[in-house]
C-alpha cells in the first residue's frame, strides 16, 4: 500500500466516522478566530471559549482591542496561561487589522502570516474555516496522528509535516481531514494514554498496527 493509497483510505473512514467534524474554537466574525487560535496556545479550546466571552463584553471590536492597553488584555486572558506574550500578540493583530486592513481579516495566506502571533497553524486554520480556501493544520494531534498511521515518517516539525501531506492529500479534504484527525485524537489515538487501537476505525491500514 502507497503512502497515497495510504492517505485516501483514512480520509475516507475517518469521514465517515467524523462526519461533523469541525473546529470547536467558538466565534462568529473573522478576527475573532484569530484572537482564540492566539489564545489556544498550550491552552483548552472549552475554557478559551469562556475567556473569551469576558474578553469581548469589554473589547467588542477590532478597534477596542487595538486601542486596549497589554496589561488590560493580559488581565482578562491570563486563564489561557502565557498571558504577557499572547496579549502583546493581540493587540498588536489588532493594530495591524484596523490601521492596514480597515477590521478585516486578509484572505491570503502569506499576509496572514505577517500578522504578529500568527504562524502557519493560525494561518491555515483561517484559510480553510473561515475563507473556505484549501488548507492543513498540522497541531499537536495531527502531527502524532500522521506519524503513527504511517502518512509521514518521523517527521515532527508542523511545516515538513504540512508540507509533506500536500502531497497525499487532496487540497479540498485537507481541512475537514484536520478537524477530523483532532476528534480521533481526542476520542481513540489518544497522546497520554496508549492508543485504543482495537477501537480504531482505521486499525487495519495503520502503520502502528501493521508493522
Ligand atoms: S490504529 Fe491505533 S495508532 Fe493507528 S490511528 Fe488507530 S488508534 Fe492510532
Amino acid at each position: 500500500m502507497t503512502k497515497k493509497q495510504r492517505a485516501a483510505e483514512i480520509i475516507a473512514r475517518l469521514a465517515r466516522e467524523y462526519p461533523d467534524a469541525d473546529c470547536s474554537l467558538e466565534y462568529n466574525e473573522a478576527w475573532k478566530l484569530l484572537v482564540s487560535v492566539r489564545l489556544a496556545a498550550q491552552c483548552t479550546d472549552a475554557r478559551v471559549n469562556v475567556v473569551v466571552q469576558q474578553l469581548y463584553a469589554r473589547f467588542p471590536s477590532v478597534q477596542a482591542l487595538a486601542e486596549a492597553t497589554v496589561e488590560e488584555i493580559e488581565e482578562i486572558v491570563k486563564p489561557c496561561g502565557l498571558g504577557h506574550s499572547k496579549a502583546k500578540d493581540i493587540n498588536a493583530c489588532m493594530k495591524v487589522l484596523h490601521e492596514t486592513y480597515h477590521d478585516q481579516v486578509p484572505d491570503d495566506f502569506d499576509r496572514l502570516l505577517e500578522l504578529p502571533g500568527v504562524g502557519r497553524k493560525s494561518a491555515n486554520l483561517i484559510m480553510g474555516d473561515v475563507f473556505g480556501k484549501p488548507a492543513i493544520v498540522t497541531d499537536t494531534h495531527c502531527i502524532r496522528l500522521v506519524n503513527r498511521m504511517g502518512l509521514v515518517d518521523g517527521i515532527k516539525d508542523p511545516k515538513k509535516v504540512e508540507m509533506a501531506l500536500w502531497k497525499l492529500i487532496p487540497q479540498e479534504e485537507g481541512n475537514s481531514f484536520c478537524h477530523r484527525l483532532v476528534e480521533h485524537g481526542r476520542a481513540v489515538c489518544t497522546a497520554r494514554t496508549k492508543p485504543y487501537c482495537e477501537k480504531c476505525c482505521i486499525s487495519d491500514v495503520c502503520k502502528r498496527v501493521m508493522s
